[in-house]
C-alpha cells in the first residue's frame, strides 16, 4: 500500500468544516453529512492505491454532489420549463400566495376545525369549503377527500356496494398513477356493466342494462385521451333524466374539473362542475388539483341527501382531508368569487401571460448568455400543454430557448440541467433541448441563465 498517498488525504475535518457543506446539516442531519464525507473519502482511498487523485478541491465537488443528490431524495423545488401547465410528475397545480398565506395561518396554530364557536359544540370541518362549492356551483351540498380517485371510490361504496354500475366502455379509463376506473370499482365491491362500444354508445345501451341490480348510471370524463370520429357518448343530462326515470342514481366523475369556462383563455369548452350540475347529475367528482389550480383533493357536490350518506359512512375517516388542505382549497376557491382574482391562481397566470412577454423573456435569456461557452441559445416560439390529465389534444402558443451543445448529446445536456440546483427540467426536441418559458416564473430565469453560463467547456 502506498502510505505517502494515504497520509495525503486531506482531514475529514477540512470537509465537515467547508462553509458549502456544513450549510447541509440543518437539511440532512449532521450523521448523513458524516456519511456522505466519509464514503467519498472511502472511496478515494481505495482509488489512491491505484492512483487515484486526492486533491481537496476535487474531493469536496464529489461530497457536494452526493449531498445534493441525497438532499433531491426529498421534495425540492425544480424548474418546470417543460410547458406542460399542470404537471403530475411536478405536484400538478402550484398554489396561490392567498393558499400558501392560509396554510401557514392555519397550520402554525390551532383552528376552529371541528369546532362550532357558536354553540361551543363539535363542529364540522367540511362547513366553510362546502358552502363556498355550493355557491360557485349551484349543487345542494358538497364534501372533500383527499382525491378525485377516493372520491369516487367513496361514492361507489356508499351507494354501489354489492350492486352493479353502468358504464359505457368508451368511459372505461385509466388515468396517469394506475387510476383505472374498473379497479377502483371492484375495490369498492360494485359490480361493472359495461355498455355500448368503444367509439358509440347510446342512451338505450344504459337502458337494456337496467335491472333490479343497478345502483348506478356513471359517467366519466375522458380527461387524458380523446375518441375522434365517428362516436357517440351519452350526454350528462340525458344520462341524468333516464337515471332518475328509472330510479337510479346518476354519478359524473368529471376528473379534470373545470369551475369556470375556459374558452376565455382560448382553450375548448371544457364542462364545467356548475355545468353537469345544471344538467341534473346526481353527484359530481372532481380533482382539487388540476384545473381548479388548488391543492391536491377530491371534491364531490350534489344533492344533500346523498352527501349527508357518503358523510355517515365510516370510510370518509379514512379519506379526510387536513386543515391545510380545507385552507388552502378555500382560500383558492375565494379567489374565484372574485372574477379579478382568479389571475392570481398561478395556473391562470400562467395560461394569461401574454405571448409577447415570454418572447421577449427569451431574448433577454438569449442576450444575458450570449459568451456561453459550451451551450447554444436561440430564441424559439413552442407550443404549451394543460396536462395533468386535462385537455389532452389542445396547445397554447407559447415561447422559450432552445439549448445546443457544442460538446455533448441532447441527453447529457438534458442530464446536466438536471443536476443544477434548483434542477432545470426541459424537453427534449430534435437536436436540443427546448425550455418553455410559460410554466417558467420570470424570477426563475436568473436560473436559466446561470446554468446555461457555466455549463463546463469540454477540454
Ligand atoms: C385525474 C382524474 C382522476 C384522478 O384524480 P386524482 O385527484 O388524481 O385522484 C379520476 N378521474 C378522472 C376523470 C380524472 O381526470
Amino acid at each position: 500500500m502506498d502510505t505517502d498517498s494515504l497520509r495525503s488525504i486531506p482531514a475529514v475535518h477540512r470537509f465537515t468544516d467547508d462553509a458549502a457543506i456544513a450549510a447541509y446539516r440543518p437539511l440532512l442531519g449532521a450523521s448523513a453529512v458524516r456519511t456522505c464525507v466519509n464514503e467519498v473519502l472511502e472511496a478515494a482511498r481505495a482509488a489512491a492505491q491505484t492512483g487515484g487523485a486526492l486533491k481537496f478541491d476535487l474531493l469536496r465537488e464529489r461530497v457536494l454532489s452526493a449531498l445534493a443528490a441525497r438532499e433531491a431524495e426529498g421534495l425540492i423545488s425544480v424548474v418546470n420549463a417543460t410547458g406542460v401547465l399542470l404537471h403530475t410528475n411536478f405536484g400538478r397545480a402550484p398554489l396561490a400566495d392567498a393558499a400558501l398565506d392560509a396554510v401557514s395561518k392555519l397550520g402554525s396554530g390551532y383552528s376552529n376545525l371541528e369546532f362550532d364557536l357558536e354553540s361551543g359544540d363539535r363542529g364540522s370541518r367540511y362547513e366553510r369549503v362546502a358552502s363556498q362549492l355550493c355557491e360557485l356551483s349551484g349543487a345542494q351540498a358538497a364534501l372533500v377527500v383527499n382525491n378525485c380517485a377516493a372520491a369516487v371510490l367513496l361514492v361507489l361504496d356508499t351507494f354501489a356496494r354489492g350492486r352493479e354500475v353502468i358504464v359505457s366502455r368508451g368511459q372505461l379509463i385509466e388515468i396517469g398513477g394506475a387510476f383505472r376506473l374498473p379497479d377502483v370499482l371492484r375495490k369498492s365491491g360494485a359490480m361493472l356493466v359495461e355498455v355500448g362500444t368503444t367509439n358509440r354508445t347510446y342512451g338505450a345501451d344504459y337502458r337494456d342494462a337496467w335491472s333490479e341490480r343497478t345502483a348506478i348510471f356513471m359517467r366519466s370524463h375522458p380527461s387524458n385521451y380523446r375518441v375522434e370520429g365517428f362516436t357517440a357518448e351519452v350526454d350528462a343530462g340525458s344520462m341524468a333524466a333516464m337515471a332518475r326515470e328509472l330510479g337510479v342514481m346518476s354519478f359524473e366523475d368529471l376528473g379534470s374539473g373545470a369551475l369556470v369556462d375556459l374558452s376565455r383563455f382560448g382553450l375548448p369548452r371544457e364542462p364545467t362542475l356548475a355545468d353537469e350540475i345544471a344538467a341534473g347529475v346526481d353527484l359530481v367528482a372532481v380533482s382539487g388539483d388540476k384545473l381548479l389550480g388548488g391543492p391536491q383533493c377530491g371534491i364531490i357536490a350534489g344533492r344533500s341527501g346523498l352527501i349527508d350518506a357518503l358523510r355517515r359512512n365510516p370510510l370518509l375517516r379514512a379519506l379526510r382531508v387536513d386543515k391545510m388542505t380545507l385552507a388552502a382549497l378555500s382560500a383558492t376557491l375565494a379567489l374565484y368569487a372574485e372574477p379579478g382574482r382568479l389571475r392570481d391562481i398561478p395556473f391562470f397566470t400562467m395560461l394569461m401571460t401574454p405571448l409577447d412577454d415570454l418572447r421577449a423573456r427569451a431574448d433577454a435569456i438569449c442576450s444575458a448568455t450570449s459568451d456561453a461557452r459550451s451551450i447554444g441559445v436561440s430564441a424559439r416560439d413552442a407550443m404549451s400543454a394543460v396536462g395533468g390529465g386535462s385537455l389532452p389534444t389542445s396547445t397554447i402558443p407559447s415561447a422559450g430557448v432552445a439549448l445546443t451543445s457544442r460538446e455533448t448529446s441532447v441527453d447529457d445536456l438534458a442530464a446536466y440541467l438536471r443536476r443544477r440546483r434548483p434542477p432545470i427540467i426541459g424537453r427534449a426536441d430534435g437536436d436540443c433541448v427546448l425550455l418553455d418559458l410559460r410554466t417558467v416564473r420570470p424570477a426563475e430565469d436568473a436560473a436559466i441563465i446561470a446554468a446555461i453560463m457555466s455549463a463546463p467547456a469540454c477540454e
